[in-house]
């Protein structure tokens, strides 16, 4: 099977592509464009495969996309090129607008193009699967808020914030957790980019019977993420001496889903999903912003104590703990409910935060020239290449 992947030199797009070429028989062609985001250094492990072929190219141009769909004739589509920062997104939404929603409308119409004129048994296996966010679906009630008409108690919100699956407890809190049926209610530009995108895909599912399906995955972290994001932000900072910064007073819960078990699901729903149906994608790991920074800071206290790297021998990384501004419109809890892709595809993940946020400093720690050469600059010069 011929893949085509929008996006793979992006965080979750190079772990899908590591993912397939690491462990099937499929090829894959990464169409990306590049962006500050896309790093092609983020697939050295397998960019030698002769099942791997990379195009520098724009969702935004419709020629080109076109060009790619007739020269590789690929079986199915994994769309996740976007733009995918949400500061950025309050800095400068028209990047979104184009890349997103433009980009994703010129994906699916030469993807419709192409798929009309397949002969009938590649038009029947044929599928377009597109990569979204939970952000969509707005923000849910926060353990902080009145439940219900009450409030909950000290208690049930410790309970509900430190527990490893916090699901159960939210449950018993009675705390909504987002589904497949969740209705749509975006708070940023990059979320409301996101929703009218998902709007198309099943608009052109309906529409023009183009066979679709849509994933919406919680907070992902781990290898290869670039350092404007929370987690590597944090890694790299303490491991500079330089402040943490946290939004707020960061009590703002996000679930968290380790890269590698997404990409393992994403493969799954591609090969075995049920076309026109949405999957939720999530991790069981609802942590505060505060709980995950404290959390870095521990486990880089045991593998890397701060007195190894500065004069002052008694201080830990959480001193370097830095309250700053919230940010406009900040979603408070993110929560999803991944029962039906367990249900019906049988995939559950393999990391809980505990196991999955140790690997991630680990490979932090022993990858510090993939990550200096993001932090100077370095890794888009050369474009390994690639004429930019
Ligand atoms: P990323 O920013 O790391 O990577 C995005 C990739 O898309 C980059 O390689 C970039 O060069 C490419 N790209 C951007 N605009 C393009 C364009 N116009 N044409 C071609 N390529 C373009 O993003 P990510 O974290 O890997 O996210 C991948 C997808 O998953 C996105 O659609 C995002 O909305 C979604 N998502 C991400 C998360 C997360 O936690 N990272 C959570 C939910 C959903």
């Amino acid at each position: 099977m011929k893949i085509l992947v929008t996006g793979g030199a992006g965080f979750i797009g190079s772990a899908v592509i590591r993912h397939i070429i690491s462990n099937t028989q499929d090829s894959v062609v990464n169409l990306d464009k590049l962006t500050y985001a896309g790093n092609l250094e983020s697939l050295l492990t397998v960019s030698e495969s002769s099942r791997y072929a990379f195009e520098h190219i724009d969702i935004c141009n419709a020629s080109e996309l076109q060009r790619v769909f007739t020269v590789y004739q690929p079986d199915m589509v994994m769309h996740l090129a976007a733009e995918s920062h949400v500061d950025r997104s309050i800095d400068g939404p028209s990047e979104f607008i184009q890349s997103n929603i433009v980009g994703t409308y010129n994906l699916l119409e030469a993807a419709r193009a192409y798929w009309n004129e397949l002969e009938p048994k590649r038009k029947s296996v044929f599928k377009f699967h597109h990569i979204s966010s939970d952000e969509v679906y707005g923000d849910l009630p926060h353990p902080s808020d009145s439940v219900e008409g009450l409030v909950v108690s000290r208690e049930l919100k410790d309970q509900t914030l430190n527990t490893q699956h916090s699901k159960l407890n939210t449950e018993e809190a009675s705390l909504p957790l987002f589904t497949e049926q969740t209705a749509y209610s975006p708070s940023s530009p990059y979320s409301a980019s996101k929703a009218a995108s998902d709007h198309l895909v099943r608009a052109w599912q309906r529409t023009y019977g183009l066979p679709t399906v849509v994933t919406n995955c919680s907070n992902n972290y781990g290898p290869y993420h670039f350092p404007e994001k929370l987690i590597p932000l944090v890694i790299l900072n303490a491991l500079d001496g330089k402040p943490l910064p946290i939004y707020g007073n960061g009590d703002q819960i996000r679930d968290w889903l380790y890269v590698e078990d997404h990409a393992r699901a994403l493969y799954k729903v591609i090969t075995e999903g049920e076309v026109g149906e949405t999957y939720n994608i999530g991790g069981h790991n609802e942590k505060t912003n505060l709980e995950v920074v404290q959390t870095i800071c521990k486990i880089l206290d045991e593998q890397c104590p701060i007195s190894s790297l500065s004069s002052s021998p008694n201080t830990q990384y959480s001193a370097l703990i830095t309250h700053v501004s919230d940010r406009p419109g900040h979603d408070r809890r993110y929560a999803i409910d991944a029962t039906k892709i367990e249900r019906e595809l049988g995939w559950k993940p393999q990391e809980t935060f505990e196991s999955g946020i140790r690997k991630t400093v680990q490979w932090y720690l022993s990858n510090q020239e993939w990550c200096q050469r993001v932090l100077d600059g370095s890794y888009q010069g050369e474009r390994l290449g690639v004429i930019v």
